[in-house]
């Protein structure tokens, strides 16, 4: 289990709070989100037969899932065959153990870092420190996060909250200059600090939206090339993976790719897209000489056959998060440190156990807006509304709404209770009186006016 992603309950919703009353976070959220849904209604629509390609994307999802075991057997082997090493890790401790290993072993200082979620879940940065080996995020927002000591908002525009003067504040900071809040001036500083980055790191860190069982080949997608970058001037390359990130063939990549942009950026597709085969091979003039893939499974198993494989689906394209009514307003660090918005609704207690994630299952109105975004079709909401049942199932609900739905159905299982309280709801209702948990969810709301007299008691005939 992964502590490094568990909740203290309630910390939804006080993070939230703390976003909803900050009118600028307000704004940058509204406005990123929007243009991001706009951009992938546009990219959809200019889509043939988007249904049919989304049914194929989620039935080659889910052959994979059905046989995972199967296909990472071929992809090791793959890889292998091409002169790359495959590592497991159960845990993200186990992980990060690996990497740090591979690190020390070729005697790495720096560490270059292209974005994956797959590395935030491990707390991969915190224990190459510990090792005394510095990482660096060389994607823009990324690096922009690590400066601030803050963790990403959104899968895939992490630092979406940030205004390009607080940017400008702390690339000034690294400069000790002031660097004008002006984009160019911005992109100009952080290509400065980075480059030498990738011309000095020793190993390269990079994640990968989706790999080749029958090839073992890796990709990435990026828009800034530091992807790239990574994975080609260190000599020694490592790919963090999650173990159900595999496609049968390449045939198979490109139905993802060619949903996968669309969905995330609107783009047909992003301006980078690499596909790594092996380590360098004799006679090649660039790539590392050394391949380490690394596959995390850290609760993945765990949900190989139930009610919720259909969520080792995902392809994190993050369109669910721009849809969302609770995400367009909450941002994404409430939900935690690394998966935000519906999907990390489902994946987070997914992973970690419904104690140490119990606000997520409720941060969704349960509208199925996700669901309709979702570029490969997994039912977002449904999922959500299992994982409530299972909260009640498991006593993980709050002790006062597990009374008051006992109270309730007592109420109502007979005649007497029900007229009851239903005659004590309509005197109550003028008085404006709903009390306890109930106060907060009428505030702001317009109650129906009970009727002055029951269906029940009319006349009939
Ligand atoms: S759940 Fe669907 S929409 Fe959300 S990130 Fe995953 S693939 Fe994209």
């Amino acid at each position: 289990m992964s502590s490094k992603l568990s909740q203290e309950p309630g910390s939804f919703r006080v993070i939230a709070r703390g976003k909803l009353g900050d009118a600028r976070i307000q704004g940058a959220l509204d406005l990123s989100v929007t243009r991001l849904r706009d951009l992938r209604l546009d990219a959809w629509s200019g889509l043939e037969d988007v249904e049919g390609l989304r049914e194929r994307a989620h039935e080659l999802r889910m052959r994979v899932v059905d046989d995972l075991e199967g296909y990472l057997g071929q992809f090791q082997r793959s890889v292998e065959g091409l002169g790359g090493h495959v590592h497991r890790a159960r845990t993200p401790e186990e992980a990060s153990a690996l990497i740090v290993a591979i690190c020390e072993r070729r005697g790495a200082k720096l560490v270059a870092k292209s974005k994956s979620m797959a590395t935030e879940e491990i707390g991969l940065n915190g224990a190459l420190e510990a090792a005394g080996i510095r990482p660096v995020e060389t994607d823009l927002g990324e690096y922009i996060l690590q400066l601030g000591g803050e963790h990403p908002v959104h899968i895939i525009a992490p630092a979406i909250e940030k205004t390009r003067e607080q940017v400008a504040e702390l690339f000034s900071a690294i400069e000790g200059r002031e660097v004008p809040a002006e984009l160019e001036a911005l992109t100009a500083s952080a290509r400065r600090q980075l480059r030498e980055v990738f011309l000095t790191a020793d190993v390269g860190v990079t994640g990968c939206n989706m790999a080749v069982a029958e090839t073992g080949t890796v990709a990435f997608v990026s828009n800034e090339g530091n992807a790239r970058l990574v994975s080609s001037l260190p000599p020694c390359h490592v790919v963090v993976m999650g173990m159900e990130r595999l496609v049968p063939t390449l045939d198979d990549l490109s139905v993802i790719l060619r949903l996968l942009a669309r969905s995330a950026t609107g783009q047909k597709l992003t301006s980078y897209t690499t596909l790594i085969t092996g380590p360098r091979r004799e006679g090649e003039t660039d790539g590392p000489e050394e391949l380490h893939v690394v596959i995390i499974d850290n609760g993945r198993t765990n949900l190989l056959h139930g009610r919720y494989r259909e969520m080792l689906a995902c392809i994190r394209c993050g369109a669910c998060l721009n849809v969302c009514p609770v995400f367009r307003k909450t941002g994404g660090a409430a939900y935690g440190p690394v998966y935000s918005g519906p999907m990390g609704a489902v994946l987070v207690p997914l992973y970690v156990g419904l104690g140490n994630a119990p606000d997520l299952p409720h941060a969704s109105s349960l509208c199925g807006a996700c669901t309709e975004a979702c570029p490969v079709k997994i039912p977002l909401h449904e999922l959500l509304l299992d994982l409530r049942r299972d909260m009640v199932d498991q006593g993980v609900s709050p002790r006062w709404e597990r009374a008051a739905f006992t109270l309730w159905s007592l109420a109502w299982s007979t005649p007497l209770g029900y007229r009851l309280t239903t005659t004590l709801a309509r005197l109550a209702q003028p008085l404006g009186a709903v009390v306890g948990p109930g106060r907060l969810w009428a505030a702001g709301r317009g109650l129906p006016a009970f009727a002055r007299r029951r269906y029940r008691d009319r006349p009939r005939g």
